[in-house]
């Protein structure tokens, strides 16, 4: 396994001080799975004060659980004194951490195989659990008794279907029973954690993993409601706001609800929620109405309406792409479609003797309206030859005709 120069640097100087030092967990597992790790945790026997003598610049994070950071220049490594847990009374966190010095121990309080393995270059990989044959076959098992470590920490059955849909694995027979059997009890898991697990899930390649889940109905105090395929979610783009909008598509799950239960950030929400909207709307069939549609919405929230479409549904998706290829077509060509995008301004119309007020962005808009049908008219004078019939009292069944005679 390749480690970093100052991950190598840290164990070796454990070493030569009589401790032990591995690389554990998410990187061992990254790395194995052929990812690149995010960040590298060291394990260490050597207890923070221990590690805090042995280094010139230790940050002390997380004392109460045996974790300080060491500085190798401007390169932060989290270093863990091997731990046990002991008592899970609130069914989330340990009532206790009690500082151990033996590596397998520390590995068997970690929550999955995968997660469960140390590495360290004079030892190679350690790994008492069959974590790598897990990551072989695509499988996610509790290290243990299932029904126990579910029991202990609810969280982890979250954290089970988050690596099952980021790596694309499946739960283990006994884990996914044990998973569903305790899975009510995620309620008592707060807000944030819950949010942060399913954000994750969600956003990962094979999001529909999480179907168990929701088929059993454990979400519903999060707002996210039964239902027994999630397939269509796969085939979204990966953003927050678009898995969203797709699960509460696919589970009839009301977003507000679920914002609010999820304590979503607004951004998401925001983006959810047009999503949503924009999406009720009828597929564009002509250029003029995707003009409309991308005055509406704009080009971004437009082309992911576009893709959501045709993504969640084959009978869409011809459509949606054409929609699609207009709109591409449309704003390479550079059409019109906003006020701003007018050949003519407020400003124009005022020189033009309109009185100034409200009347004027009135005017305004329907000269949009006109451009959006005919992006040929966004001319000023035609624009303008236009807002004076108007004005003068002349119908719109009059604009074409006007347009027309002003460009011929
Ligand atoms: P990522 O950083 O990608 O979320 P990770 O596995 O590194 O993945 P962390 O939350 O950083 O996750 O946790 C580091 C390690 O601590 C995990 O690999 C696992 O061994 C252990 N761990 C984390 N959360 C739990 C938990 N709830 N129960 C038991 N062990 C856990
Ligand atoms: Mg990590």
């Amino acid at each position: 396994m390749w480690l970093p120069d100052a991950v190598l640097a840290c164990i070796k100087t454990l070493k030569q001080a009589g401790f032990q030092g591995y690389a554990v967990g998410g990187c061992v597992r990254d790395w194995l799975c052929g990812l690149k790790p995010k960040d590298y945790d060291v394990a260490t026997s050597a207890t923070p004060e221990q590690v805090t003598a042995l280094f010139p610049r230790v940050v002390p994070t997380g004392l109460k659980y045996g974790t300080v950071t060491v500085l190798f220049g401007k390169e932060p490594v989290e270093v863990t004194t091997f731990r046990v847990e002991d008592g899970y009374s609130d069914g989330r966190r340990p009532d206790q951490v009690r500082l151990i010095d033996n590596l397998i121990e520390d590995l068997a309080r970690r929550d999955l195989t995968i997660n469960a393995m140390a590495f360290s270059p004079t030892t190679g990989l350690i790994d008492p659990f069959g974590g790598e044959r897990d990551i072989r076959r695509g499988i996610i098992r509790a290290v243990g008794d299932p029904a126990v470590r579910f029991e202990e920490d609810r969280l982890r059955i979250l954290r089970a279907f988050r690596f099952a849909a980021t790596l694309g694995y499946r739960l283990d027979t006994d884990t996914l029973k044990a998973a569903l059997q305790q899975a009510k009890g995620i309620s008592s898991v707060s807000a944030e954690r819950v949010t942060g697990e399913l954000m994750r899930t969600l956003t990962g390649a094979f999001p529909s993993r999480l179907r168990p889940l929701v088929e059993s109905g454990a979400l519903l105090p999060w707002g996210i409601r039964p239902v027994s395929s999630l397939f269509a979610l796969d085939f979204t783009s990966p953003q927050r706001a678009v898995r969203l909008a797709a699960l509460c598509l696919l589970t009839g799950s009301d977003l507000e609800d679920l914002g609010l239960r999820l304590r979503l950030d607004r951004r998401t929400y925001k983006e959810a929620s047009q999503l949503l909207f924009e999406q009720t709307k009828p597929i564009p069939t002509t250029e003029s109405e995707v003009r409309r549609r991308l005055c509406e919405a704009g080009p971004d929230l437009l082309s992911r309406t576009l893709r959501l479409q045709g993504d969640l549904s084959s009978a869409a998706a011809p459509a949606a792409a054409f929609a699609a290829q207009m709109t591409g077509r449309i704003l390479r060509r550079g059409d019109p479609y906003q006020l701003r995008m007018l050949a003519v301004t407020g400003e124009d119309l005022i020189q033009a003797g309109f009185a100034p007020g409200p009347a004027i962005k009135r005017t305004l808009m329907r000269l949009l309206d006109a451009v959006l049908k005919d992006p040929g008219s966004n001319q000023k004078q035609i624009l303008l030859r236009l807002a004076l019939i108007w004005e003068n009292g002349k119908g719109p069944k009059d604009d074409r005709q006007a347009m027309q005679g002003e460009r011929f």
